[in-house]
């Protein structure tokens, strides 16, 4: 029988990240490219003040009570991060919905959450008015700006978002409620049927902060600039507006400007050292950086993941710029550190090309979530880097289902949540992704990998994007295609493509057809979209 630990045992609250911040590094900035264009700088001290106002409004002026939802479509600025405290903070919850959504899939999750008042920035206007007639639950739209910046526009109830902190006294004590209330709603992009909400809480967003910021993870600490390009809308930008607080660094953040030209210059006025975001934002910033001839001096590290992230760029990261790239698996689902490609001592030990090689695996895991890899038929896969199998994740800041039960239960019998994806796993514990489930190729009951090739592919230096998908074909059931997109300026020839990919895979993994094409269509969160590219070609190869 175990006895009582004689320790305090108190909740954990979003709001103690904040106040932690303002009062023991309150003057430390935080500077936002703002949506009005300026740059605009606070400080923790003044963005705890500005939150706490917010929650007066929220409470004195909507009436929110805890556990109502509060919508935002917002880029990642001051006022963003203000909600991120003020509303978690209150006990409402906070539900960022991705802009870059189809309209009619923004409107379901706004009224499947059922959010009572939305925040909207200035660029989304237009797009609310043009869903308004979906919209019936929402009480209040506020615009996040000053009264000189209010739009003309034909919403009801329309409110400004200045006018009303300025309205409210900075007078609130943050409340303490049971850590396990939900803090924030997050939708997944849905690539299948409608998208599914993840609901984040207090202890789970905490725990993943300190599990995030260990060194063997995003490697923090407060003498770090840290700027998430991965928006707010995005997992909470991979946890990194609550992690700097928890550890008062500067926080830069991008606003609505993602362009190569727009980062570059953020990073080199601020000194950001540490970034993150999908590899299609840094393939923009490399091609300003070449156009330009400009650097990021500052940028030490950099997270990427949301995709695989092709060798090429990790190594001109390294070798052009100085700057080391982390890869991160991850999902909404896992709030949403999964593996990170961090070293050890024993990889370190490996000779330089077998050490490059798990280097530009996805990572492995560290403390504070566990994974396991089966077979089809249910038995764990080996440990050699061959043997392939469905990821499972378990973990405290693992989702245990989707708000309203949607797509019923997830978890298996012992908790471990099924992420999708199929991977390899090797003797130092480093996960390689090869597809997710539903990407993967079988061609005549073999299996092929469209990840490892299409990061191949982006490595010619005419070829931007690259997609691979498998259609059907009529003697080996399925067979893969390649899609370019071809770099600025550049029309590389279909052979051009082969010839580069010859002798780097399998024989009988060379696509079948190479497509070059103008656009590739991707995601509302910047991946490339499987199912409209397997659609698109789905008879190309039946001739
Ligand atoms: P969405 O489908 O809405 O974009 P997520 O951001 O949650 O949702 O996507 C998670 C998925 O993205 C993972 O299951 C995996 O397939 C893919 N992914 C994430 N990081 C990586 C990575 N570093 N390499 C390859 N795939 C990745």
């Amino acid at each position: 029988m175990t006895i009582a630990g004689l320790m305090q045992d108190s909740d954990l609250m979003i709001s103690s990240l904040i106040s932690y911040a303002a009062q023991y590094h309150g003057a430390m900035e935080i500077v936002t490219r703002s949506v009005e264009g300026p740059i605009h700088r606070t400080t923790y001290a003044k963005a705890e003040r500005r939150s706490r106002r917010l929650a007066n409004v929220l409470i004195n002026q909507f009436g929110i009570r805890q556990g109502d939802r509060v919508g935002t479509l917002a880029w990642t600025t001051y006022r963003h991060f203000e909600l991120f405290f003020g509303v978690s903070g209150m006990g409402a919850v906070l539900h960022t919905t991705n802009p870059r959504l189809f309209d009619d899939q923004i409107s379901y999750i706004i009224n499947h959450a059922e959010d009572r008042v939305l925040f909207i920035d200035l660029d989304f206007v237009p797009m609310v008015e043009k869903l308004l007639p979906e919209l019936e639950r929402i009480e209040k739209f506020i615009i996040l700006t000053d009264r000189d910046h209010m739009p003309e526009t034909s919403l009801p109830d329309v409110l400004c978002y200045e006018e009303l902190l300025a309205a409210e006294g900075d007078h609130y004590d943050w409340p303490v409620f049971d850590e396990r209330a939900a803090s924030s709603l997050c939708y997944t992009s849905g690539t299948t049927g409608n998208p599914k909400g993840v609901l984040y809480s207090h202890r789970s967003t905490i725990i993943h902060a300190l599990g995030a910021a260990q060194n063997s993870a995003y490697g923090l600490s407060i003498y770090d600039t840290i700027m998430p390009i991965a928006p707010m809308y995005h997992a909470n930008a991979w946890g990194l507006p609550y992690i700097a607080a928890m550890l008062g660094a500067k926080l830069v953040l991008p606003g609505p400007k993602m362009d190569g030209e727009s980062i570059q210059n953020l990073i080199e006025a601020e000194g950001v050292t540490f970034s993150c975001a999908v590899p299609t934002i840094f393939s923009m910033l490399f091609q300003y950086l070449e156009d330009s001839g400009r650097k990021v001096e500052s940028l030490k590290r950099t997270m990427i993941g949301g995709s695989a992230v092709p060798k090429a760029m990790t190594e001109k990261f390294l070798k052009t710029y100085g700057v080391t790239v982390l890869q991160l698996w991850g999902m909404t689902e896992t709030s949403p550190l999964g593996v990170v490609a961090c070293s050890t001592p024993q990889v370190d030990a490996l000779p330089p090309t077998e050490r490059e090689e798990v280097m530009d695996k996805q990572g492995r895991v560290q403390f504070g979530l566990e994974i396991k890899v089966l077979d089809e038929g249910g038995k764990p896969v080996a440990r050699d880097g061959v043997a392939y199998g469905d990821l499972w994740v378990r973990g405290p800041w693992v989702s245990a289902g989707y708000y309203k039960s949607e797509g019923g239960k997830v978890l298996d019998k012992e908790g471990w949540f099924p992420t999708g994806d199929v991977v390899t796993i090797d003797q130092y514990g480093y996960m390689k992704i090869t597809d997710r489930s539903k990407d993967v190729i079988k061609s005549g009951g073999e299996w092929i990998s469209s990840i490892d090739i299409e990061n191949l592919a982006v490595g010619h230096p005419k070829v931007l994007q690259a997609g691979v998908v498998g259609v059907f074909h009529p003697k080996w059931e399925e067979r893969p295609i390649l899609v370019i997109k071809p770099a600025p300026g550049q029309s590389p020839s279909p052979q051009e493509i082969l010839d580069f990919l010859k002798g780097k895979i399998a024989k009988w993994w060379m696509p079948d057809r190479v497509f070059i094409v103008d656009e590739i269509p991707l995601t509302a969160t910047g991946k490339i979209k499987k199912i409209a590219l397997r659609e698109q070609y789905k008879d190309c190869l039946s001739e």
